[in-house]
C-alpha cells in the first residue's frame, strides 16, 4: 500500500528542515511589497518587487545571506506562521496551516518545478517595478490579485 505524503500526515511543527523548504512552490509572491488597509485588515500586493528577488526563476538572488541585504526579510516558521496573514492564498505554508489540500500545479503534487509557472500562479512573466515613480502612489501598484487566486482554484 502506498504511504501517505508527508505534507498529509505530518504537522507542520514536526516537519524536518527539508519538508519545511519542499512545501515551498517558489512562485515569489511572498517577495512583492504588500499595502494593508488599516480599517479593515485586509493585504493588497503590488507589483514593487524585492530587490533580491529573481524574477526569472521566482527566487531570491542570495537566500542564504538575504538578510544582509533584507533585513527585515522574514524567516518563515511553524511559530510565527499563524501570524503571517499576509501570505497569498496559493501558499503552501497557509494552505496547510488552514487545512486545505495542496493543488494539482504544487511542484510536490505535479512533481513537476515548472507546473506553478505554467499554472499562471508564479511571478514569472507578471509586470514588476523596482521601484515606484516619484510622486506615484504605492496604490497604483496593486496588482489584480483576485485573478491570480481564482486561477490557483484554493478560494
Ligand atoms: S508565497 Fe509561500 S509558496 Fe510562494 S514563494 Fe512565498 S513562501 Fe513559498
Ligand atoms: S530577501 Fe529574498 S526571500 Fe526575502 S523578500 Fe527579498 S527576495 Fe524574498
Amino acid at each position: 500500500m502506498a504511504s501517505q505524503p508527508f505534507w498529509e500526515v505530518t504537522p507542520l511543527h514536526r516537519m524536518t528542515t527539508v519538508q519545511w523548504e519542499a512545501l515551498c512552490d517558489r512562485c515569489g509572491r511572498c517577495c512583492l511589497e504588500k499595502l494593508t488597509n488599516r480599517r479593515n485588515g485586509k493585504v493588497y500586493y503590488t507589483s514593487i518587487a524585492c530587490p533580491l528577488l529573481d524574477p526569472a526563476s521566482c527566487q531570491c538572488r542570495d537566500y542564504r545571506d538575504r538578510r544582509r541585504h533584507v533585513p527585515n526579510c522574514l524567516q518563515l516558521t511553524p511559530r510565527n506562521l499563524p501570524s503571517c496573514r499576509w501570505l497569498p492564498r496559493t501558499c503552501a505554508y497557509r494552505l496547510l496551516l488552514e487545512d486545505k489540500p495542496l493543488p494539482e500545479w504544487h511542484p510536490l503534487v505535479s512533481g513537476d518545478p515548472d507546473a506553478v509557472h505554467a499554472a499562471g500562479i508564479s511571478i514569472r512573466g507578471k509586470e514588476l517595478h523596482a521601484l515606484p515613480t516619484e510622486g506615484v502612489p504605492l496604490e497604483s501598484y496593486i496588482v489584480d490579485w483576485g485573478i491570480w487566486a481564482k486561477k490557483a482554484r484554493v478560494d
